[in-house]
């Protein structure tokens, strides 16, 4: 047998059993050998019937010495199979539902390894549904530690395992390992024959930490493997476009009104350098909120407009489309830019003026939301496109947009960091700038945890701020039902505010269901400062910068996710002053209590992130970005960080030499479809 071989070829596996192995995504000699185990049971040991304790699960040696006439329970459906026990030194009942088969296959008198879940009541001693095994003589006893796997109703972990036997007797002449022995050795990885028979049917301890080792391994190689291919399909098989005039740049900096951060010009280095290879550009720049990823899009949109090609650069909310076109107008002025935006809610008329003009090249930079990515939206010459706060937009977005150009620079800024060694799993495919360091002058944020019955405190040194100038900004606690309820609950907020603690400030509501005009005024006016007070959803969660708003509430900061807690409060402490955060949360909930003190603790993203994933598990973060490629089965990211390093390094090896184009091979192969399909052009 093959490993593309279907199951149906193994002895058992009729089309009844089929369907049900397709329910386990199972459809081939190598998807079944595939499905590891969830867990083990250590058969190793036999119990004595009076030592075991109620609900451990335990392998006893056991004669059985009388099987009770089956019971029937009507209403429930139930059938009961009882047999009398005895070991050395007591007596004892096993007991089945719903197999009144067995009791044709016991047979009174003999020896059986019984393994199964101790239930004691009072002196009785019983074994809940046991699996069991005939003892032809004493010296024979199933030995060893047993896979258990995640099965459907209707499969048994029994016949399970001897199917995956079957399978792995029968393959076993045909596996080849892909990865050569002089890498193995070089690693101290094992060969894939062993690592796959070891994680079903380990011998003992030891062998399974060294299986699962190698299959780790082998996920995160072939990953990281298959990205590379990826990025170099991509970048091979097309041009990009060299942008090589960069003659008003400087001017442009001199005129800002701070100087770059040293890793602000590194970055804006690193893009140069990308522009004038004469390949695309794919780079994906992490930043931690306020690090200044904007003046960097702003810079990269004026050169490929000097080079002569449009640019376009797209927001996930209107608001923040807004706010990227007015400091765009404000930084452009005075240089040959002919800028606009598009959102979805512009009037028909507007939207298909600007849609001519984009087509005819009399627009060098759009900015706006996915209203960009449209159907009926054709670019004239796009040379350059930028996506900020990436996290909202998925590959098949990001594919569309890059396919309204030839081959434009593609740009994706993200305020959700994560670790660099992760970075590079998720986003392999890309070449990775990390802004590492804030605009000097920026003071932490100070972050308080606080509970409810201080709220009356809380509003009054608010208060005191706003009377000296400031704002704030007050976070409705998240609400999971309609935009409707949401709405409801700012309102209702607002008015307790107002009424207990703010009368005379000025306080204003933002939310979801107001229409566009309403939101950008409410925005303008608090940018102006007719606002004093801003009760807002998450709404504002993105992007807004407002730098003299330096006070936010989070109401139920319970309810919200690390990384959102991190970039709410990123609004604040954007400006000269001294910027405070505060969490009210009365929930005293172990989880809560160690969150808060990591947000408390921190103002560094990355550090953030790295606790959310461990605290969240990695899976909200692989739903960040599904790029199309297995999913892990056995590896962790968080936690096998060692074996990633290792993945890494074999893969510099592997690219580095020609010796091993037979594993680029396989993995080319393995991965057509994926690497074919995630390839943008
Ligand atoms: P983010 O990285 O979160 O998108 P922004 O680009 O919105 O951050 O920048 C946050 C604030 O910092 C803005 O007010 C911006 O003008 C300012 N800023 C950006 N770079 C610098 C710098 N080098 N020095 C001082 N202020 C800066
Ligand atoms: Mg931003």
């Amino acid at each position: 047998m093959k490993f593309n071989d279907s199951i149906k070829n193994i002895k058992g596996i009729g089309p009844q059993k089929f369907k049900e192995f397709l329910k386990l995504n199972i459809e081939n000699i190598e998807d079944l050998l595939y499905y590891f185990p969830r867990s083990y049971e250590d058969r190793t040991r036999i119990n004595s019937l009076a030592e075991s304790k109620d609900q451990d699960n335990s392998g006893f040696v056991v004669k059985v010495k009388k099987i009770y006439k089956d019971r029937f329970i009507k209403g429930k459906k139930l059938i009961i199979t009882k047999a009398l026990i005895e070991d050395e030194n007591s007596i004892g009942e096993a007991i089945w539902f719903n197999k009144p088969f067995i009791k044709k296959s016991l047979i009174v008198g003999r020896n059986y390894y019984l393994y199964g879940k101790v239930k004691r009541n009072h002196n009785m001693i019983q074994i809940i549904s046991p699996d069991y095994k005939l003892l032809d003589n004493l010296s024979f006893i199933e030995q060893g530690i047993i896979p258990i796997y995640k099965l459907t109703s209707k499969l048994y972990q029994k016949e399970f395992r001897k199917f995956i036997n079957t399978a792995l007797k029968e393959t076993n002449s045909s596996i080849v390992d892909y990865l050569p022995l002089e890498l193995r050795e070089k690693y101290n990885l094992c060969d894939i024959k062993f690592a796959i028979k070891n994680i079903h049917f380990p011998k003992d301890y030891n062998s399974y930490k060294i299986a699962k080792e190698r299959l780790i391994f082998d996920e995160f190689f072939l990953l990281q493997m298959a990205l590379k291919l990826i990025k170099k399909n991509n970048i091979e098989k097309s041009k990009g476009y060299i942008f090589n005039k960069f003659s008003e740049v400087g001017e442009f900096i001199e005129k800002l009104p701070f100087k770059l951060t040293k890793a602000q010009s590194n970055v804006i280095n690193e893009i140069i350098e990308d522009f004038k290879s004469g390949k695309p550009m794919n780079r994906l720049i992490q930043g931690d909120v306020g690090s200044g990823k904007t003046i960097i899009a702003t810079i990269a949109l004026l050169i490929a407009s000097l080079n002569g090609y449009q640019g376009a650069m797209m927001a996930p909310t209107e608001i923040l489309a807004n706010q990227h076109y007015s400091s765009l107008s404000k930084l452009f002025q005075g240089f040959n830019i002919n800028l606009c935006l598009l959102t979805g809610n512009m009037s028909q008329q507007q939207k298909k003026e600007i849609i001519k003009e984009i087509s005819q090249g009399k627009i060098n930079i759009v900015v706006g939301t996915h209203a960009i990515i449209q159907k009926n939206i054709q670019f004239y010459n796009l040379g350059l496109v930028i996506t900020d706060e990436q996290h909202r937009f998925g590959v098949n977005q990001r594919a569309l947009l890059s396919n309204k150009g030839d081959n434009p620079h593609i740009m994706i800024m993200t305020a959700t960091p994560i670790p660099r060694t992760l970075a590079h799993i998720l986003y392999g495919d890309l070449d990775i700038s990390i802004i590492d360091e804030l605009p000097p002058g920026r003071k932490p944020i100070g972050t308080y945890h606080i509970s409810s019955n201080l709220e009356n405190r809380l509003f009054g040194f608010v208060k005191e701020h706003i009377n000296s100038g400031r704002q704030a900004y007050i976070i409705c606690p998240l609400v999971e039902e309609s935009n409707n309820i949401k709405a409801e609950s700012v309102i209702e907020l607002k008015k307790y505010l107002k009424n207990k603690y703010f009368t005379n400030e000025k306080i204003a509501i933002i939310h979801g269901r107001l229409n566009n005009n309403d939101k950008d005024l409410i925005m303008q006016q608090f940018k102006d400062g007719l606002i004093d007070i801003l009760v807002s959803t998450t709404i504002i969660e993105v992007g807004i910068n407002v730098p003299n708003a330096n006070i936010m509430v989070i109401y139920n900061a319970e309810r919200f996710g690390l990384a959102q807690l991190h970039q709410l409060r990123g609004r604040v402490g954007r400006g000269p002053f001294k910027s405070y955060c505060f969490l009210l949360s009365d929930n005293k909930n172990k989880i809560t209590q160690e969150r808060m003190k990591i947000i408390t603790n921190t103002n560094n993203g990355f550090i953030i992130a790295e606790n959310d994933l461990t605290l969240r598990g990695p899976g909200e973060i692989l739903g960040i970005r599904q790029h199309g490629l297995p999913e892990l089965k056995i590896g962790n990211i968080i936690s096998d960080t060692e074996i990633i390093q290792k993945a890494k390094k074999v893969c510099e090896d592997v690219i580095k030499s020609k010796k091993f184009n037979s594993i680029e091979k396989h993995i080319e192969k393995k991965f057509l479809q994926e690497i074919n399909n995630i390839c943008l052009n």
